[in-house]
């Protein structure tokens, strides 16, 4: 559950995102689309650095991975074959007194943090009512803030209900709020609709993609979907990939792209929205039963050991574990904790039909611990299934072993706003500082790994209105514009530079003075300040080797 300071924590984020340009509201002055957001200057370039470094990551630092970019809608068989059509959806109920539509597996969490529902818990310490708080409340404050609720309508008969059914498990919040709500005594317990406490509909399926039609005539037959993950259109492409570009099992194929899902309840702020981007891998192995016929055996790892580097013995459990660490090695790379990153093993009932094991890279984003990767060793279902819907065949032909498969496939699949997300929650820092006066300040700052930092390098001339100051800090600028985002800023005092770089999460600053244009002597002439965003710390830096120093921090 989150509490109170991280609720804070997370308004502070989303205010600084705003303020400073990192995310908008989609279509604000028209009152926002709930679900879609846009990326202002500094967010857009946050992203596409993050984009650049898994893209590179993935294809250019490696050999057995190869990119694609396909379109967003695809044939609408595509979706039919891998089960979209059919299963993609989440189960949904109707508040029978507001008309708002929830996803049942989210009642309880959006419950924990409605107001209401926390005035009703806090009349309840460790689950035993305390019945005449709950009176009051539901006579006072309740009839404004939920009048649907059966305890706020009938306070007297609901608290009546209370002990008989508090026997059949006390102690549970979420049973308590679940006996105040059920207004038929006869009934089931319900969930209350997390809005106005009214009561829910069964929950029923819904799908999750967007329709749209091809072509003018909009009939039925016209019916396309906006594509709900990038990963189908890789096995869709498998064949032209391998044909292309001389690949050999085991290999790769990348995408990064949009998504869209029509979620029923979008919230947390980016985290779950309706357009979205993935960063998608489908790494194709051999079947086990292939490996073991060329190698004699299968690899196994050692509990507690980490997988190292791939084997020709390695099945789809080593893959499978040795994804799950690059994947984690990277987020460490651009500025993650592994202590802010858990590893969620799916239990067998969890898992998708067709899963052999699936991992959850969980992140402790300020609302809770949630997903920001999944990591899936899918067998062979979808390349099998295109292969069935389409009539085309998907096999490989395996000339090292001289036999013809469908390759097993292992996934990771992430999420980029999520990571965005992440990145700026691990980032942001609130910290007290003593300022040149001798003053105490609040430093707001984002840490940022300089390697996804929107800005590099922050460029001061230290006063603006004199030109020798000015043409060298335009100088330096121009020296490191072709290799790197810089930003040159000659508004206002030196101090409020710098804290306005440290909000935007820029990692350096130069400052050009007098020293630079040599007036306090030759030997330091075309030196800069360069001060450290995280130390505040400030060093004295010649200006033909700063290209070579900050390229080798910020890439
Ligand atoms: P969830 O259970 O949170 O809905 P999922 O398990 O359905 O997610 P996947 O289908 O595995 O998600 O998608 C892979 C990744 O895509 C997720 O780990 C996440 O980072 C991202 N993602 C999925 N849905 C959304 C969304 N609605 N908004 C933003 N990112 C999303």
């Amino acid at each position: 559950m989150s509490t109170e300071s991280q609720v804070n924590r997370m308004e502070k984020i989303v205010s600084l995102c705003k303020r400073r340009g990192f995310i908008f509201q989609s279509s604000e002055i028209y009152g926002g689309l709930n679900g879609f957001w846009d990326y202002g200057p500094l967010g857009a370039e946050l992203k596409r650095n993050v984009k650049e470094l898994w893209w590179k990551s993935m294809t250019r630092l490696r050999d057995d991975i190869v990119g694609l970019e396909a379109t967003i809608i695809m044939h609408p068989s595509v979706w039919k074959a891998s089960g979209h059509v059919d299963t993609f959806s989440d189960p949904m109920s109707t508040c029978r007194s507001c008309k708002k539509l929830v996803r049942s597996d989210q009642v309880w969490d959006m419950l924990e943090t409605t107001p209401w529902a926390e005035a009703v818990r806090s009349c309840a310490p460790g689950g035993v009512a305390d019945r005449e708080a709950l009176l009051k409340w539901a006579k006072g404050k309740g009839q404004r803030l939920v009048p649907n609720f059966a305890l706020v309508k009938d306070p007297e008969t609901m608290l009546g209900r209370l002990s008989e059914r508090s026997a059949e498990a006390p102690g549970s919040q979420q049973h308590l709020l679940q006996i105040l709500c059920t207004a038929d005594p006869s009934g089931p317990l319900s969930m209350p609709c997390p809005h106005c406490a009214g009561e829910l509909t069964e929950p029923r399926p819904f799908n999750l993609m967007f329709k749209t039609y091809v072509g003018p005539a909009a009939t039925e037959d016209d019916i396309a979907y906006l594509r709900p993950e990038t990963a189908q259109a890789i096995f869709v492409q498998f064949k032209n990939v391998v044909d292309s570009s001389r690949v050999k099992v085991p290999f790769g194929i990348c995408q990064i792209g949009k998504a869209f899902r029509n979620e029923v309840t979008p919230r947390n702020f980016t985290f779950r929205s309706r357009e979205f981007e993935q960063m998608e891998l489908e790494f194709f192995i051999k079947p086990d039963e292939v490996v073991q016929a060329q190698t004699g055996g299968i690899a196994k790892l050692p509990e507690g050991e980490l997988p190292g580097q791939p084997e020709a013995n390695w099945g789809w459990e080593m893959w499978h574990k040795y994804w799950v660490e690059e994947r984690l090695r990277w987020y460490e790379s651009i500025g993650l904790k592994r202590s802010s990153l858990e590893e969620y093993w799916q239990k067998p009932d969890e898992l998708a039909h067709y899963a052999r094991a699936t991992v959850d890279i969980l992140y402790k984003f300020p609302f809770g611990t949630q997903e920001l990767e999944g990591i899936a060793a899918r067998s062979n279902f979808d390349l099998t299934q295109h292969q069935t819907h389409s009539g085309k065949s998907m096999e490989y032909f395996d000339q090292e072993a001289n036999l013809r498969y469908v390759p097993h496939v292992i996934e990771p699949s992430a999420g980029v706003d999520r990571l965005i997300l992440a990145l700026l929650a691990e980032a942001f820092e609130e910290e007290e500082v003593v300022d040149e006066k001798g003053q105490k300040e609040v430093r707001t700052v984002l840490r940022f790994h300089p390697r996804v930092a929107p800005i590099k390098a922050g460029i001061f001339p230290l006063l603006k209105n004199k030109p020798e100051l000015v043409s060298k800090a335009l100088e330096v600028r121009d020296l490191l514009r072709p290799l790197m985002n810089v930003f040159y800023d000659d508004g206002g005092a030196i101090g409020r530079r710098y804290r306005r770089q440290d909000e935007a999460g820029t990692p350096f600053c130069i400052t050009i003075d007098f020293d630079t244009i040599g007036e306090n002597g030759p030997e330091k002439k075309d030196t800069v300040t360069l001060r450290h965003r995280d130390s505040m710390k400030q060093e004295r830096v010649r200006i033909a080797d700063l290209p070579a120093y900050l390229l080798s921090q910020t890439s």
